[in-house]
């Protein structure tokens, strides 16, 4: 298996790319051949490191602005992605965040926002790739598919999270969206398969290993006792999105170093 070069003249655009596992992702599918929309909503400056260290690599990228949960906007970043490459193949959904809380005191500003982020904007970006996907359909030569959805999800989207339930509950959302996606997109030769990742080391979870207290704590949690990286998650989405897994559709993959096999049941229970 090759993957070098996998995802020769394909188009990849990947939300939240300018930080953590998004931008990990987009330089992984811009080294394996893509040209890739970073896909950023804050400073223009720092989507502008990826795309220029993507250059840097001799590969192409090119940053735009957009909040996955605005309507407008995302259609207008799939314009942009049109203008500027002509079409989409894979399309990332990657961006999310945290609004943390205990249940009794969340407001729902703080559930509206993970929501509308991390569940909301998938089906928005989702819909906008499916329509250009659905027009192009399969082209010779550059894929078995016509298009391929990833969904960032979580181990959460299985293991419950107090002090965080709109996040859960946005991921649990995600696993049926990515499955009824798959189910009626199929017919289509459209793919679209989860990815689940445990703790990587990235902003989002900084509290959670910035001190050697916590990330010991962590370690408690994860049988191959080692934290993950945004690399770990990029190797992955560059083989769901290549034809090497083009049997692949409708299901996740979890990448967790082990954290979902119940690690307090190790010593027995
Ligand atoms: P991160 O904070 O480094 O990256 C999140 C990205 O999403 C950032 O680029 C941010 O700007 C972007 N974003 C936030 N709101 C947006 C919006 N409205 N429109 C467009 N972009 C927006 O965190 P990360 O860990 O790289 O997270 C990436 C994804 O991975 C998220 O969906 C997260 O839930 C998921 N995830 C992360 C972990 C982990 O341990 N780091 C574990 C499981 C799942």
């Amino acid at each position: 298996m090759d993957l070098l070069r996998s995802l020769n003249g394909q188009i990849a655009l990947v939300t939240g790319a300018d930080s953590g596992i998004g931008k990990g992702v987009a330089i992984a599918m811009a080294h394996a051949g893509a040209k890739v929309v970073i896909n950023h909503v804050d400073a223009h400056e720092v989507a502008q490191q990826t795309v220029d260290e993507i250059k840097a690599n001799g590969d192409e990228a090119y940053a735009i602005h957009a909040d996955v949960s605005n309507e407008e906007d995302v259609q207008a970043m799939f314009a942009e992605t049109y203008a500027r490459y002509g079409t989409v193949d894979i399309l990332v959904n990657n961006a999310g965040l945290q609004r943390d809380s205990k249940f009794v005191d969340m407001t729902l500003e703080q559930w509206n926002t993970v929501i509308n982020i991390n569940l909301t904007g998938q089906f928005l970006c989702s819909r906008e790739a499916t329509k250009e996907f659905i027009r192009r359909g399969v082209v010779e030569g550059r894929s078995k598919a016509a298009g391929k959805i990833l969904c960032m999800s979580s181990v959460h989207q299985v293991i419950p999270w107090a002090g965080h339930v709109n996040y859960a509950a946005s991921k649990g959302g995600i696993d049926m969206l990515m499955k009824s996606m798959a189910q009626e997109l199929a017919p289509h030769k459209i793919r679209v398969a989860g990815i689940c990742p445990g703790a990587i080391q990235t902003p989002i979870n900084k509290p959670a290993w910035d001190t050697p207290e916590a990330l010991s704590k962590l370690l408690t949690l994860i049988p191959y006792s080692r934290i993950g990286e945004p690399e770990d998650i990029a190797k992955l989405a560059v083989w769901l999105a290549s034809d090497e897994a083009d049997y692949i559709t409708g299901t996740s993959v979890f990448i967790d170093g082990g954290m979902t096999l119940y690690p307090g049941f190790a010593d027995n229970g």
